[in-house]
């Protein structure tokens, strides 16, 4: 690669990571300070636990970091040789077993004082949360929220409302203090706030070159995860957003000379990040969009920022992960059209099945509705065990093959 064809570098990214570092050093360093940690599945309510300054901790990003760096397979074999199945999810597995030997990129999360666990995004995290609940010894919440097959019902709405007036109850108990309904709204406002500008950062790659890719979205996710209903995150998005109008007035592309434009379904393969997207600048294809990082962004219209907390039912219910295969495929549909892409690479992941089981149906639907080549790409996000580099290659290779000629024919 010469130095014509390296992607100028997003400069928001060393800002994000500074970020990220004084978020992991306050949770770190919470018990010191007095404040109290809550464990918190990555799609859970998160906004109560802001208001009332308990620090939210993600396992789930911990997981990514740990796939990230590359330190997936040996937490994963250690949750193994404790009795726990290869198919369980491997965040599960790294999480597990992370808690018993503080390993990781950060040497472990800190101790929770209390779990929160909302089951939008899969069953796992149920007896994943169990598990922890008792290893901590702390008190778990259950947010059951049901899967929305043809829609979100009175029913589902009247259930999921009252277990909103439980979960504050159970945070009053846990904290011995009074949620201030004051600050419940501000924080209910920047988060709103915070997952508009999300939206609109994402939705600049509907630019041509695209100004950043869905490797830089995986990035870029974490702050709207951990810091969401924060100023922090607001105000980085902002400028997030203004770099990438900047990019797009400028003509600036993250792949050098883009020709092909992708759609990413399924979480990232956190271990192959930047071989996957070498291999696919090298076909000057950018991944210019995907299905998870919406997903923080995606329940927008079902908020009200006027009365937050009582909107929380539906706008947590509804999320991507939580519909019916149609709806999905509906979706994904919207983004081929928006995003103007030539293709798309499913990730077929191990681990998570609520994501993968549907890939098939929305595949044969998106096939006859939209006509583009799809790639079914297997792997694990955090565990390279379930990944060949070599096969992966040949594959994309074929794939780029297909979209070529289709461009070529059209
Ligand atoms: S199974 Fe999927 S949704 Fe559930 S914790 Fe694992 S990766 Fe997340």
């Amino acid at each position: 690669m010469t130095d014509k064809d390296k992607p100028i570098k997003i400069k928001s990214a060393k800002k994000m990571r500074d970020i990220m570092g004084l978020y992991y050093m306050d949770a770190l360093t919470a018990s010191q300070n007095n404040k109290l940690v809550a464990w918190i599945t990555s799609g859970g309510p998160v906004e109560p636990l802001v208001a009332m300054d308990i620090i939210p901790v993600y396992p789930e990003n911990h997981g990514a970091m740990i796939g990230a760096s590359k330190m997936g397979e040996d937490l994963c074999v250690k949750a193994e040789e404790m009795g726990y199945s290869t198919d369980l999810c491997s965040y599960a597995r790294a999480d597990i077993a992370c808690s018993v030997v503080k390993g990781g990129p950060i040497g472990g999360l800190p101790r929770p004082d209390m779990l929160v666990c909302c089951t939008n995004i899969c069953g796992t995290v149920l007896k994943w949360y169990e598990v922890q609940a008792r290893f901590f010894d702390v008190p778990l919440f259950i947010l059951d929220t049901p899967v929305c097959h043809t829609g979100y019902t009175p029913e589902i709405d009247t259930y999921v409302k009252t277990q909103i007036r439980e979960y504050i109850e159970f945070l009053e108990k846990t904290s011995k203090r009074k949620l201030d309904h004051d600050r419940m709204d501000e924080v209910g406002k920047l988060s709103l706030e915070g997952q508009k500008l999300w939206q609109k950062v994402l939705n600049t790659t509907a630019g041509k070159p695209s100004p950043m890719s869905a490797f830089d979205a995986f990035f870029f996710l974490a702050l709207i995860v951990t810091l969401r209903g924060t100023r922090t995150a607001v105000d980085f998005y902002k400028e997030l957003l203004a770099e990438m109008e900047e990019r797009i007035a400028q003509g600036i592309g993250v792949v050098p000379d883009e020709k092909y434009r992708l759609l990413w379904d399924n979480l990232p393969v956190w271990h192959q990040l930047k071989w996957l997207s070498a291999t696919f600048a090298g076909h000057r294809a950018c991944l210019v969009a995907d299905t998870y990082t919406s997903a923080w962004c995606s329940a927008i219209e079902n908020i009200d920022p006027d009365n937050f907390l009582d909107s929380m039912a539906r706008a947590y219910t509804g999320i991507y992960l939580n519909i019916g295969v149609d709806q999905m495929a509906a979706q994904v549909l919207d983004y081929i059209r928006f995003y103007d892409v030539n293709g798309m690479v499913m990730h077929s992941n191990r681990s998570c099945k609520p994501y993968s089981f549907g890939q098939m149906d929305i595949m044969n639907i998106i096939r006859k509705k939209a006509g583009i080549p799809i790639l079914m790409l297997e792997a694990d996000m955090t565990d390279p065990r379930s990944f060949a580099r070599s096969q992966a290659q040949t594959r994309i290779d074929a794939f780029m093959e297909i979209v070529r000629q289709r461009g070529a024919a059209s």
